[in-house]
C-alpha cells in the first residue's frame, strides 16, 4: 500500500524480482519461446503480458478462503534464457534455469512460451531427487487444453507444441494411467488424433465431457485418477473460447469461459501440485482490453492459491 497497484516495474503480482532463493515458497518465471508453434507465433510475448495483468491481483483469494501471499513467500524469478528458433537448445536451458529451484524444494510455475516448453519443466520435476536420493519419478498430469499434443512429429519435427505430451510419456516424465487431459474439441485430422491418448492411456475429456462433469465431477475424477502422486498442471490458455482468450496461437471455437475454468480449478483443492505452468498466451492477437492475459494472470493466481492451501 505505498504506491498504488499501476505504478512500478511489472512483476508478477509486484512479487520481488530475485534470485536469491533463500526462504521463498514458490517462484514465477517466464518463458519466452514460440518458435514450437504450428499456427500463429507471439507467445515470447506471452509472460510479458501476463504479468502486466497481473497487477491488479491481490493478496486474498475469497473463493478459496486463502491469503496467497501470507502463505507463500513468492518471488519472480524472471525469465529464464531461450534460443529462439532452437526448440532442444532451448530446452536444455529451461532445464539448467529450473534446476536450482526444484532441487530448493521452490514450487515453480511457469509462465510460456508455447507448449513445447512444458516438456523441458517435466524433466527437471520428474527427475528430482527426493529424500531418499529416489528419482521422484513419472508425475500426473493434469492437462487443460483443446488439443492433446500427442502427435508424434509435425513436417519431421519432433520437438514441438503439438508433440510435448507424447514425448513426455515416452521419456518416462509423466504416468498416463494416472493423468487426464481435459476440455479437447475442434476439427482434428483423423479420429486417431483423440484415439493415440486413449490408447496411452490418459482420461481425455471433451470440452463437452468437460461441461456435463461439470467442476466437481471433473474434480473427483481427476482426484480418483491422481491418487497421492505428485500433480502437475498444465494449462493452455486455449482451453478457453476464443470469445474470452483470443490471444492465442491455436484458437479453438466452443470453448470454456473465464468463470468456468476459474470454477474447475478451485475444485481441485486437495491435489498435490508440484508444479503448473500458463502457455500459449499471444499477445498480438489479444483483445484490446487484454483478456486474454487478464486471464492468464488469474488462472496462475488459482494455482498459486491451490498450493497455498496444500502449505496452509
Ligand atoms: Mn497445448
Ligand atoms: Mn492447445
Amino acid at each position: 500500500m505505498q504506491i498504488p497497484r499501476f505504478a512500478g516495474i511489472r512483476t508478477f503480482m509486484r512479487a520481488p524480482h530475485t534470485t536469491d532463493l533463500a526462504g521463498v515458497d514458490a517462484a514465477v518465471y517466464g518463458i519466452p519461446f514460440d518458435t514450437a508453434t504450428s499456427y500463429r507465433t507471439g507467445a515470447r510475448f506471452g509472460p510479458e503480458a501476463i504479468r502486466s495483468a497481473s497487477a491488479l491481483l491481490r493478496p486474498y483469494n475469497p473463493a478459496l478462503d486463502i491469503d496467497v501471499v501470507e502463505t507463500l513467500s513468492i518471488v519472480d524469478y524472471g525469465d529464464v534464457p531461450v534460443s529462439p528458433g532452437d526448440t532442444e537448445r532451448t530446452y536444455g536451458q529451461v532445464e539448467e534455469a529450473l534446476a536450482p529451484l526444484v532441487e530448493a524444494g521452490v514450487f515453480p510455475l511457469a509462465l510460456g512460451g508455447d507448449h513445447s516448453v512444458t516438456l523441458a519443466e517435466l524433466r527437471v520435476l520428474a527427475g528430482r531427487q527426493g529424500p531418499l536420493g529416489l528419482r521422484q519419478g513419472p508425475l500426473a498430469l493434469i492437462q487443460f487444453d483443446a488439443h492433446g499434443d500427442t502427435w508424434d512429429e509435425y513436417f519431421g519435427q519432433r520437438f514441438f507444441h503439438g508433440t510435448t505430451v507424447k514425448r513426455a510419456v515416452e521419456e518416462g516424465l509423466i504416468d498416463p494411467a494416472v493423468s487426464v487431459q481435459a476440455g479437447l474439441r475442434g476439427s482434428l485430422y483423423g479420429a486417431e488424433d483423440l484415439e493415440s491418448a486413449r490408447a496411452a492411456g490418459f482420461a481425455v475429456l471433451s470440452g463437452e465431457q468437460l461441461r456435463t462433469l461439470g467442476p466437481g465431477g471433473c474434480a473427483s475424477l481427476i482426484a480418483a485418477r491422481v491418487g497421492r502422486r505428485p500433480v502437475f498442471l498444465s494449462f493452455d490458455i486455449d482451453v478457453l473460447d476464443p470469445a474470452f482468450a483470443p490471444g492465442t496461437g491455436t484458437p479453438e471455437v466452443g470453448g470454456l469461459s473465464t468463470a468456468e475454468a476459474l470454477a474447475f480449478l478451485r475444485a481441485l483443492r486437495g491435489i498435490d501440485l508440484a508444479g503448473a505452468d500458463v502457455v500459449e498466451v499471444s499477445p498480438s492477437y489479444d483483445g484490446p482490453g487484454q483478456q486474454t492475459a487478464l486471464a492468464a494472470a488469474n488462472v496462475a493466481y488459482e494455482l498459486l492459491s491451490l498450493r497455498a492451501l496444500a502449505q496452509r
